[in-house]
Formats: structure tokens, sequence, C-alpha cells
């Protein structure tokens, strides 16, 4: 791969420094960086652990096989922290944030934040699972006698709030302490890339697994993949498509992810940065995809979109999470006292709505089909 030569030194986020603060100021540990030190308050943090009962794509009830949410994020944080590491920048910090990126998701992977969202907006309110994750670390977890939340630096928790989109100040005065309106560090920005190289070839790799789609059609509709596909299946004639399938992928993946650290690369050298500040005011955010592989991506997407996240197997589980969140965001909104009394007790500060929202968002897909089952009982007695 041509030039892997690291960034200028000041495009990395400082180990020390302003973004390595905390709101409640900590001593220094002996031995470890304060981004190391939160990489483990985010992997030992229930909501992390949660991660585990929550859809990605699949439900767990096809194969043992599908990715979580963990285990995406897992993928997620191991192809950040390489990118990172090719490009010279903070490789604690981006672990970190790729192991929280996730973490704010609700339980029935996006179905289940689309239909949070709905029964927010019919309250006036909306569901961003961004800013539902630095509640989470802000607010929820709470392991510390100093302190409430896990008291992470401020440039984890900007890259929490701003991974994926950037923020206006006038819509949100209240993440003004994030610099809104200015770009996040490269080490946020690279997130949602790592994110979706994680997610296109895993969800191909679930969706041959789950027998929805078909290596045909694979190779027919993602060029990307053929690329790879159409010479090692010439090159190793009899070999099962199983094992040329998986070979093909990984290369696919190295693709995105060499793309993605060479283009990097080439917009910092193209507008002339040579330092956070120069990242931060950049009139564009600098981790992206080349024009070409930016086309392939989306082509991939589509195909996904068209024959997996919209076929028939997966939207009859999205009809039953809407279903599911619709009846306990109404349950709960009728009679909020019927909420556990930890987040009954928040309703008079944050409001109802927004304590249900924080409540079922919080939940892992087994734990929302329980308390679904039990409302029913109490709403609807059952006759037998
Ligand atoms: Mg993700």
């Amino acid at each position: 791969m041509p030039g892997l030569t690291a960034l200028p030194a000041g495009c990395a986020v400082p180990e020390h420094g302003p973004l390595a603060q905390r709101r409640f100021p900590e001593p220094d540990h002996p031995y470890r960086s304060p981004f190391q030190r939160d990489c483990g308050r985010i992997i030992h943090a229930r909501a992390f652990r949660r991660l585990a009962g929550k859809t990605q794509v699949f439900t767990h009830r096809g194969s043992d096989h599908f990715r979580s949410r963990l285990t995406h994020t897992m993928e997620v944080a191991q192809i950040a922290r390489t990118i990172a590491r090719a490009l010279g920048l903070n490789e604690d910090l981006t672990e970190a944030l790729a192991l929280a990126h996730d973490i704010g998701h609700p339980p029935f992977g996006h179905a289940g934040e689309r239909a949070l969202d709905e029964a927010l907006q019919g309250q006036g309110l909306r569901f961003d699972h961004n800013l539902h994750a630095l509640r989470i670390v802000e607010h929820f977890e709470n392991r510390h006698l100093e302190f409430r939340g896990l008291n992470l630096t401020l440039a984890v928790r900007e890259g929490i709030v701003k991974h994926s989109h950037d923020y206006s100040a006038q819509e949100h005065p209240e993440l003004a302490e994030y610099f809104v309106d200015r770009r996040p560090p490269l080490e946020a920005q690279l997130i949602d890339l790592a994110d979706e190289i994680a997610y296109l070839t895993a969800d191909l790799d679930d969706g041959m697994e789950a027998e929805i789609l078909t290596l045909q059609q694979i190779r027919g509709e993602v060029s990307l993949f053929e690329r790879y596909f159409a010479p090692i299946a010439g090159t190793h004639p009899g070999a099962p498509d199983k094992l040329l399938f998986q070979e093909a992928l990984k290369l696919m993946l190295n693709a995105l992810a060499d793309d993605l650290v060479m283009e990097i690369r080439r917009r910092i050298r193209e507008h002339g940065i040579q330092d956070l500040e120069g990242i931060r005011q950049a009139p564009e955010r600098l981790a992206a995809f080349s024009t070409e592989i930016e086309r392939l991506r989306r082509e991939a997407k589509e195909f996904l979109y068209q024959n997996l996240y919209l076929s028939e197997d997966l939207k009859r589980g999205h009809r039953e999470a809407e279903q599911v969140i619709a009846e306990l965001f109404a349950a709960w909104m009728a009679d909020p006292a019927q909420l556990p009394p930890s987040h009954f007790n928040q309703v008079e500060e944050e409001g109802a709505a927004r304590v249900v929202a924080d409540y079922i968002a919080g939940m892992t897909d087994h734990f929302i089909l329980e308390s679904h089952r039990s409302i029913r009982k109490t709403v609807v007695p059952s006759r037998s």
C-alpha cells in the first residue's frame, strides 16, 4: 500500500491536554492513559454488557453465529483501531469511541430506534441514539462514590455525541461544551466509517448464514465483492464456495479500510492540515472514502437494503418490534407509576415521555419482550 506514513503528529488528540480532562478532576493513573481508562470504564459498564442482548440485524433465534450489538461493537473497535494506528492517531481514544458507539441503541436494532422515535414524536420529542448514549455515560451508569456517571474525558464525550453527524449550536444549546459547529477530531470521524465497513461486510455474511442472500445474488449485484471473488475463484478451482466467500469478504473489508486510510491522508495533504485545529476548521469531514469506493459502498448498501433489511423475513420482526415498543410506551405513559421506582422518581424532573423512552432504550430484546408480556397481563387480564 503506497504512502504508509502517519499524518502530521499534531493531527492526533494528545494523551494529555484539555480534551483529556474530566468533569470531576481525578489524579492521573501511574501507567494507564486517560483514554485507556475510558475504554475500561465503558467495557465495565452495565449498558455495554447489555449490548450482548440487543439485535444488530438478526435476532438470535435463527443462529448462534449472527452478530449481536456487542460482537459488532468489537468488530468496529478492531477496524477503527487498525485505521487509527495506520494514521498515527490516538488509538486508545479511537477504541473508547468505537466501544461506546452503539451503547445508546434501543432493543430490536433500527426498527426499535424508529419505533421509539415515533412514539416520542407523538409527545413533541425525538429519540437520538447518540444523545441517549451521552445520557447513559453521564447519568445512568453509577459505579463511583464521588460522581454520577462514568466521568469520561471530554474527547470521549464529544466523540459519542458527534461521531456520526455534526450538531448545530442553535438547535442544541445544551451541547455547547462539545465544540458544536466545528468538526470533531479524526478519531471520532473515522468511527462512523469503521462502523460502515464492519456492518457492510458482516451483514453480507449474516445474510448468507440466514439463507436470505445467495452467493450468486451478491456476486451479481455487489461489484466490490465480485472484484475480489472472481479472481480467487479462478485461481482456486474446486475450492468450497463458503471459503471463497469468506476470502473475498475479507479482501473487500481490507479494501474499504485501505481506501479510508489513503483518502484521509489525501484530504489532510490537500487541505494542508497540520493539527487538530485544522481538522476542526476544515470545510468538510476528512474521514471519507475515495469517490470510486464511495460509489461501490453505496451500491453494496443499496443491495443490503433491497435484499436484506427490507426483506419479508426481516419485516416480520420489524412489525413485532414496532408493536411491542408502541404498546409499552403507551402503557407507561398512561400510568407512569407502573415504572420501576428508580425510573418513576425521574418523571417529575424529566417528564414521563423522556423517562419511559430512557427505560425502553436501555432494554435488551429479551427483557423488553418479558416486559411486554407482563404489561399485557395487567392491561388485558387473561380470561382463561
Ligand atoms: Mg454500529
